[in-house]
């Protein structure tokens, strides 16, 4: 089976009067969009059907069956795919079953390196599911090349690393690790979901493919759960669609019009949250209550140069500890008014969480716990004034 998610002409529409290099604005608006020929219509619509039919037996217009492959879902394949500079796109229905696909490419016996900061839920995936069907696994200080290099063995696979990493926001320097990885006939995998392709593009600093949970910035709005990975690797694309048929994660086309309609507008809010994560970083770090700040942005933050090299802003996403431990931790993560208490990060609303009891409490009592001081922020694009204020008043409570 060839992998039918191709991006035919990434950097550009195709054939056609639109055939010229884009830049992200542009094909975050239009690649994989154009409008449809049978009506016209300027949006992709939502081809909500599971069949297609054919004129004789074999004969259609390139689709047969939704779970194979369906017109908004392949409108939404090509975009990120075009974002990421990818050949080809494969969009999930979560980020999860995304990464589940990837893993899938591994056998028992092979060796997976995965940060010692993963995302809770795929350090389960990881642990839970895979380590049990034979998958060797370690978690590694990705942000360490040194530690990367000396968990090497000769069944080592596969690397994947998340940067910034969540939920400290270690930054990894992709090309080095590309380069290192290589030297071992591995492949490596970049979890892009903080970062986003428009503040980084993975594939182009060496990576081998790029996962997303579009359900965080891509969608943008909390509305919608979504995976996506891009390669341009013609025979792991093609291994890819053929777990993505086989076992059918794929997302519905309503949930495919829905991160369509969110990533058109994705470069402009990456750049509100960028600045208004950067003022709120200011507000953390001269608070009295506030002990550690963790945001690539602050010079003095060691993943600092990296990620001023490899990326186009810092993000929206900022950690921050306490002094006065996990009890004043819980109490302003309840105090907040204006940042939701809620999992999740990545949308136009400003979130607060827990991580130790929330988004990592998979991981607790292992070598991934995180402290329990530590509040997570994923700064919205409100008014930046009323984030402010927001956090003062619940930092306050702390007297
Ligand atoms: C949310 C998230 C995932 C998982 O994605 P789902 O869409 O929730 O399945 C994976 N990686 C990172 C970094 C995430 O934030």
């Amino acid at each position: 089976m060839s992998p039918p998610s191709t991006a035919d002409n990434p950097g550009g529409l195709g054939a056609g009067r639109h055939s010229i290099a884009l830049g992200f604005e542009s094909l975050a608006i239009h690649a994989g969009q154009a409008p449809d020929p049978s009506t016209g219509a300027v949006v992709t619509p939502i081809f909500q059907t599971s069949t297609f039919a054919q004129s004789a037996v074999g004969q259609h217009l390139g689709y047969d069956y939704a779970r194979t492959a369906n017109p908004t879902r392949s409108a939404l394949e090509r975009c990120l795919a075009a974002l990421e500079g990818a050949t080809y796109g494969l969009a999930f229905a979560s980020g999860m079953a995304a990464a589940d696909a990837l893993l899938r490419q591994l056998r028992p016996g092979d060796r997976a390196l995965i940060p010692d900061d993963a995302y809770g839920g795929t350090y389960r995936l990881v642990s839970k599911i895979h380590a049990p069907a034979g998958l060797d696994y370690l978690p590694v200080a990705t942000h360490d090349l040194k530690a990367i290099a000396e968990a090497f063995t000769d069944n080592t696979r596969m690397v994947w690393v998340e940067t910034p990493s969540n939920p400290l926001l270690r930054v990894i320097d992709i090309a080095a690790v590309a380069q290192l990885v290589h030297q071992h006939d591995a492949v490596l995998v970049v979890d892009n979901t903080f970062a986003t392709p428009y503040l980084q593009q993975p594939l182009a600093l060496g990576a081998d493919a790029v996962v997303h949970s579009t359900t965080k910035y891509l969608g943008g709005h909390s509305d919608v759960v979504g995976g996506f990975v891009a390669t341009s690797d013609e025979d792991l694309a093609s291994r890819l669609a053929f777990v993505q048929n086989s076992a059918g994660a794929v997302p519905g086309p309503f949930d495919s019009f829905l991160v369509l309609r969110g990533v058109k507008t994705l470069a402009v809010r990456m750049d509100r949250h960028c600045t208004n994560a950067a003022t709120v970083v200011e507000l953390l770090r001269s608070h009295p209550a506030v002990d550690q700040v963790y945001y690539p942005g602050i010079p003095t933050h060691p993943g600092h140069d990296i990620a001023a090299r490899q990326m186009r802003g810092f993000g929206g996403m900022i950690s921050f500890t306490l002094h006065a431990g996990e009890a004043a931790a819980l109490a302003v993560a309840g105090a907040t008014r204006l940042f939701t208490l809620a999992e999740s990060l990545g949308a136009v609303e400003s979130l607060i969480e827990h991580p130790h009891r929330m988004t990592h409490a998979s991981v607790v009592g292992s070598a991934l716990a995180v402290d329990p001081a530590l509040l997570r922020l994923s700064v919205g694009i409100e008014t930046v004034d009323d984030l402010l204020s927001d956090l003062s008043q619940a930092l306050g409570i702390l007297g």
